[in-house]
Parts: structure tokens; sequence; C-alpha cells
């Protein structure tokens, strides 16, 4: 263990996807991330991940903000929209370009999945690698005629070029556990293997996205699931590329329902808005939610 030394100014946030209905996991990661700031006199920031134009709806939007303003959580300074940032996303793309880590990858997911011998990360299979080697003068031919390609880094040469890497992981809260603890993990992003930072059908990747706005937002603290675990090794990565600071990084245990399954977005019994409809006080809810007491039937997952 080792500890924060600079006193600094906490910042903390909650970035939402609005893909569909906040659940009782996202009240309580919000309420963790909230009150963590608010202990320690920081703000909490409030950013919205609406790069995603299939799937991203206004409807989503405003119901993440209503459960929000319901369970009493109130964040500091503007909301961020990401696809107010795409600017920004371009410039950084720009840049890794120019430092020769990025190519252009025309794959479809049908591709990926034929080619059997893909080795498995920490979040499913790995690219193999197919459009890495390809010349200079095929992909500007398949580029200039308009084919629909993603953007890879390409990871052993991103990595070579920053060396190894560590992130700090904060104790997660408990009696007893002193929020400022931070262990130091080494980053493995080689075992991503090239992940996309720019995808076919939104501007930027989650990981891009998600590390320039937590570096321009100030974030010190990202409190976040369990299973956005392995993601902190490509963003510790993207930080070292491009200069940025590296925050705290807590992950907490994700929740799971009566069948053992991670609460999904789709299981729509306990969704914030259908507790709230159902007559539910948010204010019992989150005095629940902060002692660790979850609502019948959902408990924290065991790994
Ligand atoms: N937008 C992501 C999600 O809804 C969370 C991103 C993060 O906390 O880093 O799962």
């Amino acid at each position: 263990m080792t500890h924060l030394t600079a006193p600094q100014h906490m910042v903390t946030r909650f970035a939402p996807s609005p893909t569909g209905k906040l659940h009782v996991g996202h009240a309580w990661s919000t309420l963790l991330a909230h009150d963590m700031a608010r202990a320690a006199g920081g703000a909490f920031r409030l950013r919205i991940e609406d790069i995603d134009g299939t799937r991203s709806r206004p409807e989503h939007i405003a119901g993440i903000i209503d459960d929000l303003r319901w369970l009493g959580v109130a964040w500091d300074g503007e909301i961020v929209f990401q696809s107010q940032r795409l600017a920004s996303y371009d410039a950084a793309l720009a840049r890794l370009r120019n430092m020769g880590l990025l190519y252009p990858c025309f794959c479809t997911r049908a591709d990926i999945q034929a080619s059997l011998t893909a080795p498995h990360g920490p979040e499913g299979p790995v690219y193999p690698g197919t459009c890495r080697d390809m010349g200079e003068a095929v992909r500007a031919r398949r580029i200039a005629t308009g084919e629909a390609h993603a953007w890879r880094i390409d990871m052993a040469k991103a990595a070579a070029r920053v060396g190894a890497l560590q992130w700090q992981a904060l104790s997660p809260p408990g009696p007893n556990v002193d929020m400022t603890d931070v262990a130091l993990h080494y980053a493995n992003p080689l075992s991503h293997g090239d992940v996309v930072l720019a995808r076919k059908d939104a501007p930027a990747s989650y990981h891009l996205s998600c590390t320039l706005d937590d570096a321009a937002m100030g974030v010190t603290h990202v409190l976040r699931g369990d299973d956005l675990r392995g993601a902190t090794d490509i963003h510790r990565l993207l930080q070292a590329l491009l200069d940025l600071p590296s925050p705290a990084y807590l992950h907490h245990k994700l929740l799971v329902g009566p069948d053992g399954r991670r609460l999904a977005k789709r299981d729509g019994s306990i969704a914030l808005a259908d507790l709230r409809a159902e007559g539910m006080a948010a204010a019992t809810l989150a005095a629940d939610l902060r002692a660790g007491r979850f609502p019948i039937g959902i408990g924290l997952a065991s790994a």
C-alpha cells in the first residue's frame, strides 16, 4: 500500500450510457461515487455516454436525470454529453495516427468470429490482427472507395512505446477502510489485443471517449463496476500515450438478481423508474443501499 501524498480536490463521476433504464446497481454505484466526493469536500460530475447513435435514446437521458433527482443525488457543474465532444476524440485519434499506432480495420464481426484461432482476453475474443499488416496502397484504396472501417490500435507497438505501466487501485469502501489507501496494479494492455478506438458506426470507442473525458473533467477517482476492471488496462495505456493524468480506480462488485445473473438494463423489474412508480420512497432506498442492504432477491456478486 502507498498513500496519496498531495492533497487534491477530489472529483468523482457517474457516466451512464443512455441505452435503457437505470437499475438498483446504477443507484448503488452512483451513491458510492457521489458520497465519496461529498465526504472529501470534492465534486461529483455527471457524464452521459451518448455516442452510440443506434442505442442511445433521448428518453433514457431524461429518465437518468429524473432517477438521479428522485434519488437525491445532485451533480456539480454542467452535464457532459459525449455527443458534444467529438472534436476532442478526433484530435486524439489524429495524434495517435501520427504516432503510427492506428490502422484501419475492415473486418466484419463475422470475419472475426470466423477466425477460430482467435485467443481470448479479459473481455472475450482478441482481434487476430487480420488488417494490421495490410499494405498502405490497399488501405488507401479501400478507404477511398468508402468501405466501412474501424480504427484499431497496434497494441504491441503502443505498449512498447510506453513501457510498463501501473494504475492506482483504491480499497473498496467498508468499515475502517481508509479510502486514500491505494495499491498499484500493473496494467496488461497486451492481453486485450488491438482494440477499436474509433468504431465503424461511432466516432470513438468507449475506451477512447471515457479516457479523454475523465481527464477533461478533472476526474481524480473513478468508481465503476468490476466488469470494467479490464478496461482500466487500456485506459491507462491511452493516458500514457496522450500525456493525460491517471486517476485512482475503485471497481466495486456487481449486483446480481435472484438467478445469480448480473443486473442488466433489460431487467425492468428492478428499474428505478419502476420502483418509483410502485411508490418506493427514494430516501428509504438510498439509505438501504448506503447501508449495503439491497432489495429482496438482489445481492453482491460473489466473484
Ligand atoms: N458508460 C458505461 C456504462 O454505462 C460506464 C463507463 C464508466 O463508468 O467508465 O456501462
